[in-house]
């Protein structure tokens, strides 16, 4: 591990002055990403910058339009939140299954967000090709292991997919990240659009600048968030990332046909992917007709791009949207 020193930031301001002071600073919020960076070598940051001073940013408040999270609000105060449980349950549910109950404790939301891929090439301890850690080194991934690869969206450049659990609830349920840059203007970013795909340029997790902190991540209140559910599949029932998994809202009419759908895959891609040709197809659907349920989001899975090792988590995609709709629909 390279040395650095540590500043213990008071405002906003005085994290943007040190991390501008030292370029190549980095953040530190709970530390359980970026100390194992510091320890595989991954980042080699003259300073660390400590935001956890930082005041405003641990509330998480509800009102009639919206749930605000800071960034400093750690996962398991958020998963364990009344308002989170009742009117977010795929949120809950989400951060619930993530980790460990010692990490939530420590981890914030901003740095969960922030997290990077579990590529096992990406993470090793020897240097291997891995376009992600070193731009232009090349991808092992591509003619190695690739079991927990991406199906969709990935490129010739890298296969790797984005871990967080709990930012698939966030872009099932429409959530916004709010960024604040060091000269104080703010921008809200969909995390739809948050995150990017790998391209020739994998390097990029998302669209945050050098300059930008997140501050806060907004839900919209919708009954849609307030009938979702979080499915999580993996190789091991705790304590383990996931091979996939769906976030899925829905609203039925009275007579159990949907009306409005929001559904999210986790494990799949560089990035949470949106089942959006499922949502278009799946209103008038039946939450008791396993069958048609299954049809409707065939389409959307016409763009998958099976590797060598990981075509099963098309079949196990196609079946974990099924169920988590019928869990969020209460007929499973
Ligand atoms: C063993 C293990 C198992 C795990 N399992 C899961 C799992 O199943 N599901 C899951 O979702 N996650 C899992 N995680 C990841 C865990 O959720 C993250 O490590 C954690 O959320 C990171 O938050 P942190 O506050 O500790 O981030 P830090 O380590 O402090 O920071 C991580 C990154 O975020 C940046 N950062 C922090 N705050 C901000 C901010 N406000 N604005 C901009 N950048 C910021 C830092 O600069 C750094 O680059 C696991 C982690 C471990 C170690």
């Amino acid at each position: 591990m390279q040395p650095f020193s540590y500043y213990r930031a008071i405002d906003l301001a005085d994290a943007f002055g040190a991390m501008q002071r030292d370029a190549g600073g980095q953040v530190i919020a709970g530390g359980t990403e970026l100390v194992n960076w510091l320890k595989e070598g991954i980042v080699s940051p003259p300073v660390i910058v400590d935001i956890n001073s930082l005041p405003d940013l641990g509330a998480v408040e509800a009102n009639a339009a919206e749930l605000s999270i800071g960034a400093l609000a750690r996962m398991s105060d958020v998963a364990a939140h009344p308002q989170v449980q009742r009117n977010f349950p795929a949120i809950a549910e989400a951060l619930h299954k993530s980790a460990s109950q010692q990490l939530r404790n420590m981890a914030s939301m901003g740095g969960n967000l922030m997290q990077r891929t579990r590529c096992p090439y990406f993470r090793a301890d020897v240097d291997l090709a891995c376009n992600k850690r070193r731009p232009g080194s090349g991808c092992a991934a591509l003619d190695g292991y690739d079991r927990t690869a991406a199906i969709f969206g990935w490129s010739e450049h890298c296969v790797a997919t984005h871990p967080s659990d709990v930012a698939v609830a966030f872009a099932a349920l429409d959530a916004t990240v709010h960024v604040r840059g060091a000269t104080g203007v703010e921008r809200a970013i969909p995390v739809t659009d948050f995150y990017m795909l790998p391209g020739d340029a994998p390097e990029h997790d998302n669209v945050l600048q050098r300059d930008e902190l997140i501050v806060r991540i907004s839900v919209p209140q919708s009954p849609v968030a307030h009938r979702s559910r979080y499915l999580k599949v993996r190789e091991r029932t705790s304590y383990e990332f996931a091979l996939v998994s769906v976030a899925a809202g829905l609203q039925l009419d009275g007579d159990g046909r949907i009306t409005d759908v929001r559904i999210a895959l986790g494990g799949v891609a560089h990035r949470p992917w949106r089942l959006a040709a499922g949502e278009r197809a799946l209103p008038g659907t039946s939450i008791t007709d396993h069958a048609a349920i299954r049809a409707a989001i065939e389409g959307a899975f016409a763009d998958a791009r099976p590797r060598r090792q990981n075509g099963f988590k098309i079949e196990l995609a196609k079946r974990a949207v099924v169920r988590a709709l019928q869990v969020a629909g209460g007929n499973a």
